[in-house]
């Protein structure tokens, strides 16, 4: 049994440990009147009309007809809620350095994919809202024009020939055919920060280094089943801990375990600068370059792609398996 010394000096209801888009995206959740409620699309945008209208209706009681307006609930934080990153104390940093370092202009994910936990179109919706409509691009021969009718038949010959390779794109869900820009989605993210009041106080720079679930003694006295959550500035004591970590485990290649980095090599998630200043200087002088990138996933592409504009003379590719996907840029 343990004693509760907490650095905030409280147990929490709730600790997210990542301040990326899912820690965000859960902070925010537990913001909403419902956070536990899953609902439909349709009853979704039900709930939110009756919601938005609520203010403006009254209800009358049958027997002594008085009359009750409805008192719209706030948004705000219910649970005494603390967000612990590792990286620094503000909302989605590693994304924007990773999307910064790789010159990424737009997400690869469609628009329902986002943070706010309100609306299933609410990046859509924002995007309208700020007349940002130019800000999205097109997932190409996706839905739409782009696909020609001689390509629409040849698709339609060879689903007769491999029936079940069929991929049933709904024309309505047109809208859904579009990714965000860069700048669109993060600011999209600093609105609902904005929106449930998520910045004050909440995120700490603290390193996650241990949890365990046990029995701690609680200020009454009483035995009370909590998390510690060890960091590297003291410990917490929680009674529900998020791991919204991304990919959490420290990045490793294989033969560079001793060190993050060697000249001329590391992991792409260590990538501070591109093309590596050794590289630029070859570029500068108009030498010859080589580049390596090992990996089958669609960041190794992306570092491909920025290595041939970045003036790199060739981009060799390693993977251990066959090209699985079409890749587009
Ligand atoms: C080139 C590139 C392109 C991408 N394109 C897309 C895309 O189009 N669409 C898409 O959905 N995704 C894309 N991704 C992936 C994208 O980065 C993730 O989807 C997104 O960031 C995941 O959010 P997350 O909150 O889970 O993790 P992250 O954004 O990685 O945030 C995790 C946070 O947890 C913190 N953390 C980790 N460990 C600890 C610890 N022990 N203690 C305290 N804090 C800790 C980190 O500091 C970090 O701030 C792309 C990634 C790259 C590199």
């Amino acid at each position: 049994m343990e004693n509760p010394t907490d650095i905030c000096g409280t147990v929490h209801d709730v600790i997210i440990i990542g301040a990326g888009p899912c820690g965000l995206a859960v902070a925010a959740r537990l913001c909403e009147h419902t956070p536990s409620a899953i609902f439909t699309d349709k009853e979704h945008r039900r709930y939110h009309w009756i919601r938005k209208h609520s203010s403006q209706m009254a209800i009358k009681h049958k027997k002594d007809r008085s009359v009750m307006m409805l008192q719209q609930p706030r948004l705000g934080r219910k649970y005494s809620t603390l967000l612990l990153n590792a990286t620094g104390d503000q909302w989605i940093a590693r994304w924007n350095r990773l999307f910064k370092t790789f010159e990424i202009t737009h997400l690869r994910s469609p628009m329902f994919i986002h943070v706010d936990p309100g609306d299933r179109d609410g990046l859509l919706a924002y995007t309208h809202d700020q007349d940002k409509e130019r800000e999205l691009e097109k997932i190409r021969e996706c839905v739409g024009k782009e696909i020609s009718n001689h390509r629409k038949k040849k698709r339609a010959r060879s689903r007769k020939q491999q029936p079940h390779c069929e991929v049933v794109i709904d024309e309505r869900d047109r809208k859904d055919y579009f990714t965000p820009s860069r700048t669109l989605f993060p600011e999209h993210c600093e609105c609902i920060v904005n929106r449930y009041g998520l910045r004050r106080g909440l995120i700490r720079q603290e390193n996650m280094q241990d949890i365990k679930y046990s029995d701690i003694e609680n200020a009454s006295g009483t035995d009370e089943r909590l998390f510690t959550v060890k960091t590297n500035k003291g410990r917490h004591y929680v009674r529900t801990v998020v791991l919204a970590v991304g990919p959490g485990n420290p990045p490793a290649a294989p033969g560079l375990e001793a060190a993050p980095r060697i000249e001329g090599a590391c992991h792409s998630m260590r990538i501070q600068r591109f093309p590596d200043p050794s590289v630029q200087a070859k570029i500068d002088a108009k030498r010859p370059t080589n580049v390596m990138v090992v990996g089958g996933g669609l960041i190794s592409a992306q570092i491909d792609d920025l290595a041939i504009k970045h003036g790199v003379t060739k981009a060799w590719h390693i993977m251990r398996g066959l090209l699985k996907g079409i890749l587009s840029f």
